[in-house]
């Protein structure tokens, strides 16, 4: 699809931004850098709050932490030095109170200018000073004493910035973007039938609302961002998103795939082999798969279920009956460590009937990896198991009929999309199996998986104690390390998690910036894993941390796995880690800094033998109210559905838990965890566009989403 370069073909502008004046090549690259490159990325780039210069506040009536404008007279100055220059400007007015402006930074030019009596208008938030209430390093305007000063009639948009232009020229910039935006008639794609029935701005004002919010907006609406021009431009967005995934679906399911319609000998023999009943969970979920199978266009199906509840052998049911129609089946997991768990679960199920099983990973090299390569292309080999690699790679199938990925608690589109590639040199592509160990709710399910079918595999296999779990302060480590100290004495093996602590960090959040979060928590478990050593020299300590090579990683994660250590000192990277029925204690540090579906994946680690396991989530007192509720809820549950519901409950916007956490795509305006009650709405209306106008639904996702190329290989 051409990119179109009239606003009006797509009803938001794609024209480039060198058309405004003012935008040569310089400032154009620097916008680019910000991924703002068309108008229509000048006009969503939202404010990020606002201030209200619209009103003059009397000097009297201000209060501590709340932002005004004043304006009065200059009544005195102050030059010193006390730490650093400073200078201090008292001006008061007919209020008959003073306010202090303080700056640390300023020059000769600017103390020049506030000479006794001259008359300067501010913005800024006060506080507590030293002679009543201050504000430091205010905006402000020296104006002439007979300088008729307008005040403002919306309130002032606050930009994110962006590097190298000034908050000025910003402003500057999309004031002229907005003066291009079209009239409704061009940029309203909802029919006028829908847009009346949700009561919410059209575009146009919405966008203008949000940029220009009129003197009497709902400040703390548009704060919180539940405003209806923020629902406006977060509805249309999901919108857009949900209605890409479908297409994706629709896309693929014109292909065909291979009907999967045998008797289900070699699953029923599996059944009968092994030592356990499936859960009733567990057979509602084979018996979707199975329905999906026998049809003749791809299965695209999501299996969601909580830590241990048994999404493995639901897998290998799975692929028998590929293997009983003469094809092949693929599972492929995220680590080779995990990979490594599955070949040894399906060799051990599977081998007994007959069943070839080959194991395909980046350590197998050579020879060895050429005959897996020439058994896997010959059909020889029945099951394929390795890393997500096995699929990227150029890794040719006899017959590949169903292509399962676990993916833990990451939801890879890309990888998902990846998968269909493994058959499209034939005209059938293989049925799709995605599991998943992050349960969802089943609104966010709907937005983030609506190219696939979901399952639950909502209950667990009987006769697992649950994991107790605990909240302490931090005071009380010592204890934990005699508790420690004693379990492994039984022979029991304990896990100990160090989080980010770290408060100076402003990026803090779990997972938040990447890189430094990282550094900072392989320094903090490094420390741990120094005084635990010291504390328990009796015991064989080890440490794994993100700033490991992966070999050193899987490495000890085996090591620990195979019992050879009793304690192991971790980061956050044994999320994604393995099944060691032996490890029945696990204590968490700093558990107040992450989020509830973090510290339950993490506690997963823990319960999955017979043994009564515990969680120690240590905090840092005091306490937040979000935080308090986060670890209460985690004593109070283990099941991982509730527990994501009360995470979308409680994730409020100032305590954003972010999107890495659900792993979902990164919206300009939309906010899953704010928005999720737009979702019901975003589904009917996706169901009534496809259904009424699919064009209209064509130009939303170019919209929002773009992607032409995107979508055309979909
Ligand atoms: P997950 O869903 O986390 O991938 P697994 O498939 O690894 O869970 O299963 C966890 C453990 O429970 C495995 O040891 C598996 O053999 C066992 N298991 C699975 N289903 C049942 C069942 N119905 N009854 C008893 N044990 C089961
Ligand atoms: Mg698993």
């Amino acid at each position: 699809m051409p990119i179109r370069q009239d606003g009006a073909a797509v009803g938001l502008s794609l024209q480039p931004l060198s058309h405004l004046p003012g935008v040569g090549p310089r400032v154009a690259e620097k916008l680019a850098a910000r991924g703002l490159l068309t108008l229509q990325d000048l006009w969503l780039h939202l404010p990020l709050r606002y201030e209200d210069r619209t009103a003059l506040t009397p000097i009297r009536q201000l209060r501590p932490g709340q932002p005004a404008q004043v304006e009065g007279r200059v009544e005195a100055v102050e030059r010193g030095f006390r730490y650093r220059p400073v200078l201090r400007v008292a001006i008061g007015d007919e209020s008959h109170s003073t306010l202090v402006l303080r700056f640390f930074h300023f020059r000769a030019a600017q103390v020049a200018q506030f000479a006794v009596g001259t008359r300067v208008r501010c913005y800024g938030t006060p506080k507590p000073g030293q002679h009543g209430l201050e504000i430091v390093h205010p905006s402000y305007r020296v104006l002439g004493d007979a300088e008729d000063a307008a005040l403002g009639q919306a309130l002032d948009p606050v930009y994110p910035s962006i590097e190298g232009i000034g908050p000025a020229t910003i402003r500057k910039l999309i004031a002229q973007a907005l003066d291009k935006l079209p009239g409704t008639d061009v940029l309203e794609l909802l029919p006028p039938a829908m847009l009346q029935g949700l009561g919410l701005p059209s575009l146009r004002d919405a966008l203008l609302t949000m940029h220009r919010p009129p003197r009497d907006a709902d400040l703390g609406a548009l704060t919180l961002g539940t405003h209806p021009a923020q629902r406006r431009l977060a509805l249309e967005e999901l919108l857009a998103h949900h209605l890409s995934l479908r297409r994706q679906r629709i896309a693929l399911q014109q292909h065909r795939a291979p009907k999967l319609a045998g008797r289900g000998r070699l699953a029923a023999e599996l059944l009968a082999a092994l030592p356990f009943q499936l859960t009733g969970a567990q057979q509602r979920v084979f018996k979707q798969i199975r329905a999906d199978l026998k049809q003749p266009s791809p299965m695209l199906r999501l299996v969601q279920g909580d830590v241990g509840s048994g999404k493995t052998v639901v897998a290998a049911l799975a692929a028998m009956l590929a293997v009983e129609a003469g094809k092949q089946a693929a599972l492929a997991a995220p680590t080779e460590l995990l990979a490594e768990q599955h070949l040894a679960n399906l060799r051990g199920w599977l081998e007994p009937l007959g069943v070839r099983v080959a194991w395909l990973a980046g350590k197998v090299t050579g020879k060895a990896r050429a005959r897996v390569l020439e058994e896997v292309a010959s059909g020889a080999a029945q099951v394929v198991v390795g890393t997500h690699a096995l699929m990227q790679e150029a890794v040719v199938f006899h017959d590949l009929a169903l292509a399962i990925v676990d993916e833990q608690h990451r939801f890879g589109v890309h990888q998902r999309l990846a998968l269909r590639d493994k058959g499209a040199a034939k005209l059938a592509v293989p049925h799709q199996l995605v599991m998943t160990a992050t349960p969802i709710p089943r609104t966010l399910a709907m937005a983030a998986y609506a190219d696939l079918d979901v399952s639950a595999i909502d209950e667990l296999p009987p006769g697992r104690t649950p994991v107790q779990t605990v909240a302490l302060s931090a005071e009380r480590r010592p204890e934990l390390i005699e508790r420690i100290r004693s379990a492994c004495a039984e022979g029991r093996q304990a896990y100990w998690v160090c989080t980010l602590i770290d408060d100076s960090e402003e990026d803090g959040k779990p997972g938040g910036n990447g890189n430094a979060t990282t550094r900072i928590e392989a320094q903090a478990a490094q420390s741990t894993f120094e005084q635990l050593s010291a504390a328990l020299p009796e015991l064989r300590v080890a440490l794994v941390h993100g700033r490991m090579k992966a070999a050193e990683k899987q490495a000890a994660m085996r090591a620990f796995k195979q019992g050879d250590t009793d304690l192991l000192v971790a980061t956050t990277v044994i999320e994604v880690g393995v099944d060691v029925p032996n490890a029945s204690l696990m204590i968490i540090e700093n558990a107040e800094r992450l989020g509830l579906a973090q510290l339950h994946q993490l506690r997963g680690r823990v319960g999955r033998g017979a043994k009564a396991s515990s969680c120690v989530l240590l905090y840092q007192p005091p306490l937040s109210m979000m935080a308090r509720q986060r670890l209460q809820t985690l004593r109070q549950t283990n099941d991982g559905f509730l527990i994501a519901e009360k995470d979308l409950e409680l994730r409020g916007p100032g305590e954003l838990l972010g999107t890495r956490q659900t792993g979902l795509a990164a919206f300009r305006v939309a906010d899953l965890a704010r928005d999720a009650g737009l979702l019901p709405q975003v589904r009917d209306l996706a169901d009534r566009l496809l259904a009424e106008s699919p064009a209209t639904a064509d130009r939303l996702v170019e919209r929002w989403v773009g992607g032409a190329a995107r979508y055309a290989s979909a």
